[in-house]
């Protein structure tokens, strides 16, 4: 029974996936050198290891005896959990400052008591009783979030003390429960993992399409819990555009959607519930639209003299709705990167690419910017779509680099969240922010976002950091844009420093026009900017809604405001 409890257990505590997998350093001998160069690293020993399991100590256990006997009642011994193991795996989710704290050791509040629901009526058992017995229930999906959303953060102290807090790992709920094939639907249970889910459906000939980089470890629940934007987003749209209806256990109730392919009837409710972050339920089964599995699929790489020139090729290919399945345009500072995760050529093939740098530094590619796109569906749309694509990529001087890239970037494309691991061993301080602008501002966030860096790079630490960006979800009104950056860190500071670039990158976005978030979601770390994002009357409706739902707030208590 416990098969996906085992699978996920394999995480690592201290980082990114599977503990027996890391980034595959030795087949990039540029990177680390290139790395090292670009923010002033100058030694070559780790230096930041993290500690051994045995030296993590967790918060006491604040276990509620009456909550805990009435589960006992409802659920099977090998469903409820205090291991510490198990305590240590459910207390914080992926973020660097997530990933910074464990692997010091310092872990400041574990849950007390995981549970394993196996179905909907389980579900809503569950929070009944703690409804009952003020009792806090963290939804807990992957726990891939890098937005404090799972950390147990409620501030509520009772006349008996703290609350008990009780995480609600959906990973047992995992199946698909049925497909209605004439209307392209299938019915799906939230706790499924990314994996398993595109594998059921596969078999019976169907795909989601919903690949976001964390899309081995993270689950249907939280991906309509965070509205979660995947690589293929362009030509399957985002979670939300993907869900039909779906179920969700309140405190006060059970919401229930009708599947229909539309409705008109008041406020769209399923639109509520996805990015609702477990403050408002329980995400239990969601129906969601599914299409047959591609026959073709065509991807391959393309060289942009600039940004700018990609940034209208895109636009203009949305425009003409000439739009492929996947893109993903890196700037210039994304494209140095990617040349140094390449395997160098030997032989004859350097010659052809040293011959190849040189002529296009002569053309007006010295701050080239590689874009790789990708085309899925039947073999006629894709040749027709690619071709169409291609001459409006080829219009604004666009260099073909082959089908080698799409080939390299699929393969790679599960690897790069593991390099994180890596430099964090030799002191190197990295994150990631993204965004969304309407096409008439997006150049000003991104070059705004590069400046505002820069300039804090330069005032803080050793003065050097690094900063890339690129484009992989678009729209007819704008596009997301998704920044990594990195430097050194400031030693015993770490955590102020992280929190000073967030805040530097999140106020420019802000500033310039863009939202706080296009698919990380809020958690806590985003909290703070919520109100100039909706409004403090959107703010105060949310509240309201909250209030109804969940009002003694014992749902993911501290999140999204
Ligand atoms: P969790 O982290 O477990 O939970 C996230 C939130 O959802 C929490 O607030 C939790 O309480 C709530 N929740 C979870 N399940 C339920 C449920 N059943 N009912 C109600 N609430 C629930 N995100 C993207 O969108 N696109 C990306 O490409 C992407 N890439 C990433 C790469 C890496 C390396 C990492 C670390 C993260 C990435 N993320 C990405 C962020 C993260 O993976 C997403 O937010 C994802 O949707 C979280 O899913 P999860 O199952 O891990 O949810």
């Amino acid at each position: 029974m416990l098969n996906s409890w085992e699978e996920y257990f394999m995480m690592k505590w201290w980082g990114w996936g599977d503990p027996n997998k890391s980034f595959p350093i030795e087949d990039k001998p540029n990177l680390w050198p290139w790395i090292k160069k670009t923010i002033s690293i100058s030694e070559n020993k780790k230096i930041a290891e993290p500690v051994k399991r045995e030296d993590i100590k967790l918060s006491p256990v604040n276990i509620s005896e009456d909550f805990l006997s009435e589960i006992k009642q409802i659920l099977k011994n090998d469903q409820i959990s205090t291991t510490e193991d198990d305590r240590l795996l459910h207390s914080y989710g992926k973020s660097y400052a997530d990933l910074f704290y464990v692997r010091k050791g310092i872990v400041k509040k574990s849950p007390d008591i995981i549970l394993y629901p196996l179905s909907h009526d389980e579900v809503e058992n569950i929070i009944k009783i703690a409804n009952t017995h003020n009792v806090c229930v963290i939804p807990f999906g992957g726990g891939t979030n890098i937005v404090g959303g799972v950390d147990p953060r409620d501030q509520t102290v009772t006349e008996k003390g703290p609350r008990c807090i009780v995480t609600l790992d959906m990973c047992l709920m995992n199946k698909l429960i049925s497909i209605d094939p004439q209307s392209q639907t299938a019915v799906i249970q939230a706790g499924v993992l990314g994996p398993k889910l595109e594998k059921d459906l596969s078999e019976k000939g169907w795909a989601l399409g919903h690949f976001p980089d964390s899309f081995e470890y993270s689950t249907l629940g939280g991906w309509l819990a965070t509205r979660s934007a995947g690589m293929q987003s362009d030509a399957y749209g985002k979670i939300e555009d993907m869900l039909v209806s779906l179920k969700m256990v309140t405190p006060s109730g059970t919401i229930i959607t009708r599947t229909t392919p539309a409705s008109s009837a008041g406020p769209d409710i399923n639109r509520l519930i996805v990015g609702s972050e477990g403050i408002l339920g329980v995400i239990t089964e969601a129906t969601m639209r599914i299409h047959r599995t591609p026959a073709a699929k065509d991807y391959r790489g393309y060289l942009f003299p600039n940004f700018e020139k990609g940034v209208e090729a895109i636009r203009e290919c949305v425009d003409k709705n000439w739009i492929p399945s996947m893109i993903r345009f890196q700037d210039e500072g994304e494209t140095q990167l990617a040349f140094n995760l390449k395997s160098p050529k030997k032989g004859i093939e350097s010659i052809v690419q040293k011959q190849l740098k040189k002529i296009l530094s002569v053309t007006g590619y010295a701050r080239p910017c590689i874009m790789v796109v990708g085309f899925e569906g039947d073999d006629k749309q894709v040749q027709i779509i690619a071709n169409e694509a291609t001459k409006i990529l080829k219009k604004h001087r666009a260099f073909s680099l082959g089908k080698g890239i799409g080939k390299t970037w699929s393969k790679d494309k599960f690897n790069i969240p593991y390099l994180r691991d890596y430099i964090m061993d030799y002191g190197v301080m990295t994150d990631v922010a993204e965004t969304a602008a309407v096409w008439s501002k997006l150049i000003n966030v991104h070059k705004k976002t590069i400046e505002e860096m820069n300039k804090y790079f330069k005032s803080h630490g050793d003065g050097t950091g690094y900063i890339g960006c690129h484009i992989s979800h678009t729209y007819k009104t704008g596009a997301c844009l998704y920044f990594t950056y990195a430097a050194k860190q400031i030693i015993g500071k770490e955590i102020e420093q992280y929190y000073g670039y967030k805040k530097i990158i999140t106020d420019t976005f802000m500033k310039n026009g863009a939202t706080l978030t296009h698919h990380h979601a809020v958690g806590y770390e985003h909290s703070p900017w919520m109100e100039s994002e909706i409004s403090s009357t959107g703010l105060k409706a949310l509240k309201g809604i909250k209030n109804t739902l969940d009002p003694k707030n014992i749902l993911n208590p501290g999140k999204v405001f």
